[in-house]
């Protein structure tokens, strides 16, 4: 029951009218702690109720009578467009019966419009960090007075390339009382960094591990023998499964684009939301889903990222995505709320070692499914290792390969594609959406 918690009457009259019962596991974690004015460190992955969990204690401290206001005194910091838009919604649902105001900063949106919102001063200010920090430059801002900071999906944020100006607009907000931060993974050392900059004395709820993944979702990997073969799956999952909505995922735009065409080509009310997308694009790709005039979604991970759709029930993973973050990320998409979901991965021959690695790193063993309709050649490995993954098979040398090889050492390489292959089985690293090698880049607006 949520009255357990010393919130405002007004709060818990708007939790009623939102019909949440039950508080979820990180809000009976964290909300006593955050009223309290503890810094917290909450992992928490997307879809167990953690917006609610800060909004809920953040709304507590700022009630009181309505005042002119003269200064910002929450700012909640998050990674994408679409979850800065979700998380406004979500407090301006749960502040319904109050009188506080929130803001949205953005990229992608109008920034004159953006900095008059601003002179009205809100006491909620919702953003990404790219344009908080350009609005901040422009004079258009003032965090002095701040008294709580929010940083949610802060993993992603640093994935982003967002760390520096998260730092940034931390120490903006230097005379805050109080930090909470909040992420799906417990992360690797750039986040320990950051904990360590940003928090005081933090207390860390480990809420689910990410062994203990979207408990309503069954996963299961198709093999595959190439990119044609997927297709024929996909169109065969999308033909027979039951599902409301579904998510196809990609690791480039590219293929987000070709996939989409064809299941339009088929008559399919899709939409594909990818870093190409304009802002415009975006918000009608998430409305149209919303509303189920549009069933499928062809995404990208940055551009999927937090969204927060009913009845989203299976994901397809027609690229394995490249960690085992980012496939909880995808996963969360599903299984929202206790519900029942369904998530998909198509592995071809190399795909395997990076679907097996994820099975390591979640502790999980994916359902094998044979689709006898669709059914290829490829079955996955021979052999595999101890630890999941195929054993390679040595080519033997023959003496021409080896009269080959002297060549070569005398003249200095000469095969580009032999210097560089990579050492491990992982494949090599891609951006986010597959255009240039991996480097750890800033992107110019926040997707
Ligand atoms: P979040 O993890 O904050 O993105 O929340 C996922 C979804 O669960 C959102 O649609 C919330 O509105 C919903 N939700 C959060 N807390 C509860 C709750 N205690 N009872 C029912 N639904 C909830």
């Amino acid at each position: 029951m949520f009255s357990q918690f010393a919130l405002h009457e007004r709060l818990l009259k708007a939790v009623a009218e939102l019909k949440f019962v039950e508080p979820t596991p990180v809000q009976l974690a964290a909300i006593p702690l955050a009223l309290q004015g503890r810094d917290l460190r909450v992992t928490a992955q997307t879809g167990s109720g953690k917006t609610a969990a800060f909004v809920l204690p953040i709304l507590n401290r700022l009630m009181g009578p309505a005042k002119v206001r003269v200064d910002i005194r929450v700012v909640i910091l998050l990674p994408t467009r679409e979850l800065a838009q979700q998380t406004l919604k979500e407090v301006e649902r749960f502040s319904q019966f109050t009188f506080i105001k929130a803001g949205l900063i953005t990229g992608g949106e109008d920034f004159k419009v953006q900095a008059a919102m601003l002179r009205k001063v809100p006491d909620i200010l919702i953003g990404t960090p790219g344009r908080l920090l350009e609005q901040l430059n422009a004079g258009n801002l003032d965090l002095k007075k701040v008294e709580v900071l929010v940083l949610d999906e802060a993993d992603r944020m640093l994935d982003m390339g967002f760390s520096e100006d998260v730092t940034r607009l931390s120490d903006e907000c230097g005379q805050r009382e109080q930090t909470l931060l909040f992420s799906a993974t417990t992360g690797g050392a750039g986040l320990r960094d950051m904990i360590g900059k940003v928090l005081k004395d933090p207390e860390h709820l480990l809420i689910n591990n990410v062994s203990q993944l979207a408990e309503g979702t069954r996963q299961q990997i198709v093999t595959a023998d190439h990119n044609v073969h997927k297709e024929q799956i996909l169109n065969w999952l999308l033909a027979n499964e039951t599902y409301q909505k579904a998510i196809v995922f990609t690791n480039t735009r590219a293929m987000a684009d070709r996939i989409y065409g064809r299941l339009v080509a088929q008559e399919y009310k899709a939409f594909v939301l990818h870093g190409d997308k304009d802002q415009k694009d975006r918000k009608l790709a998430i409305d149209r889903l919303k509303q189920g005039g549009v069933k499928i979604l062809v995404a990208t991970d940055v551009a999927a990222r937090g969204l927060d759709v009913d009845g989203l029930d299976l994901v397809v993973n027609f690229d394995m995505p490249r960690s085992g973050d980012d496939y909880v990320h995808r996963i969360g998409r599903t299984g929202r709320a206790g519900n029942e979901g369904l998530a998909i991965s198509l592995i071809c021959h190399g795909d395997w070692n990076l679907m097996s690695s994820i099975e390591r790193y979640l502790k999980q063993t994916f359902e094998r499914r044979v689709i006898k309709e669709v059914k290829g050649t490829y079955g996955g490995p021979k052999k595999v290792k101890a630890s999941g993954k195929a054993v390679g098979v040595k080519k033997k040398k023959t003496d021409k390969d080896k009269k080959g090889d002297k060549k070569s050492v005398a003249k200095g390489p000469t095969k580009r594609k032999s210097v560089n292959r990579p050492k491990s089985d992982a494949p090599a690293l891609v951006s986010q959406d597959g255009l240039a090698p991996l480097k750890r880049r800033k992107p110019a607006v926040s997707e």
